[in-house]
């Protein structure tokens, strides 16, 4: 899949990344993880805590799949709102979803106060503005069922808003106790980590093909290597649908720009997170040398060459669109791009096990918070591989015949 296509901010934060070797004999593990982006670093990571023989391999370098394009809010809302979850789901299985998105939250920031490279992990608050007046009553709802179960969320008035940022809206939900960092030291971190426990890591290693038997599996490389797995989490992204179709994910494409270092940030209170209830939303962030990223003005496309014909005019609006929050900070786009972006239709994310697919876990950790989904449905797995199950993996698992 030609995933993304423009100028990466991430990659260029961090030129001395660890490298890690291809492929070059047959081998056999205990646990084969396709994909090293940040969600095979993740199932590495927690996979390493265990007596296992772990082996991860990625067809790039490690941290260019979609992990280098990732703007890295950490939310435990989604696109998909909570009342909206509630509709589909039920209350239970809505605010347990909505729980262990918040626990992944912590998981990340545990998982980097202890890794040796530093993935910038700052906690930061969220402002959910109301972009219209459905917005107002969306938020509305959103804030009964978060305060009910008793996540910390206040509801702003316009003035309110007013008196914080340099803009106004008519009502924003606060959130507290989300995150940011940044994806491709994160990616490198855990993964370095996990490598020093012993899990064997293989970059520039091609998945092309697969043999799968009642008790074990066994995948070949492009260049004609053989990897024998009990078990295997395909964890390839978006590229995870080359290997297995699935009807409730869907592609379309994002758009995003980093711009140049800032010298203050006194009109943007504590740095939030910004976003808002319009779908597709504009969402905005800092990094940790000052910079702003704008994302949004999603689009349905699923062409490549048309998704990157309109990077340059959607760079342009992005920051049209900054100016009318922040008309006083001066910015100027230095890195953009265009990527496919996975969602699900009914906006859980989920683990696919599929009679096809023997001995095989795909994680399609697709949606808005991609990192933090990825983060709880890599814990689940670990106890789906090492004890067989887990309390919370029926939410999220899609078992075909
Ligand atoms: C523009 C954009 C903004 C985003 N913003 C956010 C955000 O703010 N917050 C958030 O939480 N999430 C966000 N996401 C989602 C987030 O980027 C993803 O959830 C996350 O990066 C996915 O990581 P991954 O490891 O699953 O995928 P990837 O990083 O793509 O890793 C999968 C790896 O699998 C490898 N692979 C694929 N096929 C094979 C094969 N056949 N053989 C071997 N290896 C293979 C690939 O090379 C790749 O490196 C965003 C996504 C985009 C595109």
């Amino acid at each position: 899949m030609d995933l993304q296509s423009g100028k990466f901010y991430w990659p260029t934060t961090f030129p001395n990344k660890p490298t890690y070797p291809m492929l070059e004999e047959d081998i056999k593990c205990d646990v084969l993880i396709i994909g090293g982006g940040s969600s095979g670093a993740q199932c590495a990571h927690y996979l390493s805590e265990a007596d296992l023989d772990v082996v991860v391999v990625d067809k790039r370098q490690i941290g260019e799949g979609s992990t280098s394009t990732n703007t890295a809010l950490l939310q435990y809302l989604g696109d998909k709102m909570l009342f909206e979850l509630v509709n589909s789901f039920g209350e239970d299985k809505a605010i347990l979803h909505t729980k262990l998105c918040e626990e992944a939250i912590n998981d990340i920031e545990k998982q980097s106060m202890s890794m040796e490279i530093d993935s910038e992990f700052t906690r930061r608050d969220s402002l959910y503005f109301a972009s219209d007046k459905h917005g107002v009553e969306k938020l509305k709802k959103e804030h009964h069922y978060l305060e009910k179960h008793g996540f910390k969320v206040d509801l702003l008035s316009e003035i309110q808003i007013s008196e914080r940022y340099p803009f106004r809206k008519e009502l924003a939900l606060y959130t507290y106790d989300d995150g940011e960092l940044n994806p491709f030291k994160y990616n490198h971190g855990l993964l370095k980590e996990a490598h020093k426990k012993g899990v064997s890591i293989y970059e520039q290693t091609n998945i092309t093909g697969k043999k799968l038997e009642k008790d074990k599996a066994t995948f070949y490389t492009e260049n004609g290597h053989s990897i024998e797995a009990g078990q295997v989490i395909i964890a390839a992204g978006y590229e995870g649908l080359e290997f297995k179709k699935e009807k409730n994910a869907l592609i379309t494409s994002a758009y995003s720009v980093v711009t140049n270092p800032v010298t203050e940030f006194t009109d943007w209170y504590k740095q939030t997170l910004i976003w808002e209830t319009a779908r597709p939303y504009m969402y905005m962030r800092t990094t940790k040398d000052n910079r702003i990223i704008i994302g949004g003005l999603d689009d349905n496309t699923t062409y490549p060459e048309d998704r990157d014909s309109k990077i340059i005019h959607k760079k342009d609006k992005l920051i049209e669109e900054f100016n009318k929050f922040f008309p006083n900070i001066q910015v100027h786009p230095e890195y953009y791009l265009g990527a496919f972006y996975g969602g699900t239709h009914d906006g859980l994310p989920l683990i696919g096990k599929y009679e096809e697919f023997p001995n095989c876990f795909f994680l399609f950790a697709y949606g808005d918070n991609g990192l933090v989904y990825s983060g709880a449905l890599s814990k689940i797995l670990k106890d789906v591989i090492i004890k067989g199950t887990h309390s919370s993996l029926s939410l999220y698992l899609k078992e075909l015949e």
